[in-house]
């Protein structure tokens, strides 16, 4: 069977979808993108995550046409494929309906950056506006607003993330969920004060040395001489 890797990828991450309590049932789907082939695969059309085998994944063009398998792809395929015509850096997209994503986007309303984490992909998120679920007007709408960011809240709906590897588009949507999880939380107990742009853009800079990699354990060392 071909693309074993990126179907296995469909399984593994649809049981994480359910593992981060990022749904319930069979609530959002997720895909990954082939550039050199242009199709994605894509989650199958209201199967339970524990339940998808790999031959359930469906293979398609960006047009909607199904190339391998015998289910029925995700009713979001358009809104997947949207991003892969027109955004050359995205290779993999997931959409959650989790419960804090899916409270605040019944505000319709940008929800404000009140934690550091929100430099990574989205600052304050914004919200569409109200699509029915599975239409080429939401896929529309979720394009125009998500512009050159990573994620965004669809209106009384859930989320959707992006990214340039299906481990990055997961990892955002966590971060969307926990940022919406936080602003209610703060909302519930008075009025919070938001990060402000230069605020962001710094931690957006400090970010490039976060983490284990080579560069950022010689930049430390760097700091650390001339702080000597
Ligand atoms: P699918 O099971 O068709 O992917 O639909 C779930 C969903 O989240 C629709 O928005
Ligand atoms: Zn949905």
């Amino acid at each position: 069977m071909d693309y074993t890797n990126e179907r296995q990828q469909i399984v593994d991450y649809g049981k994480q979808l359910v593992d981060n309590h990022l749904t319930t049932g069979t609530g959002g789907n997720l895909s990954i993108y082939i550039p050199e082939d242009n199709k994605m695969l894509i989650s199958p059309s209201g199967v339970p995550y524990y339940d998808t085998k790999l031959e359930d994944v469906v293979v398609m063009d960006l047009d909607g046409n199904i190339l391998e398998g015998e289910c029925k792809p995700s009713s979001e395929w358009e809104m997947h494929s949207m991003f892969y015509r027109h955004d050359a850096g995205v290779k993999a997209v997931v959409h959650a309906h989790s419960d804090y994503a899916a409270a605040c986007s019944t505000y319709h309303k940008d929800i404000p950056a009140l934690h550091y984490a929100a430099a990574d992909a989205t600052r304050s998120i914004k919200t569409t506006e109200y699509k029915i679920y599975g239409s080429h007007e939401l896929a529309e709408e979720a394009f125009k607003v998500m512009g050159k960011n990573h994620g965004i809240l669809l209106a009384n709906h859930g989320l959707l993330a992006n990214g340039s590897s299906m481990k990055q588009a997961m990892a955002t949507a966590v971060n969307i969920e926990w940022l919406c999880k936080l602003y209610i939380l703060a909302k519930s107990a008075g009025e919070p004060n938001p990060l402000n742009d230069s605020q962001l853009d710094d931690v957006a800079k400090k970010f490039e040395n976060y983490g284990q990699s080579k560069e950022s354990l010689d930049q430390i060392q760097k700091d650390i001489k001339a702080h000597a």
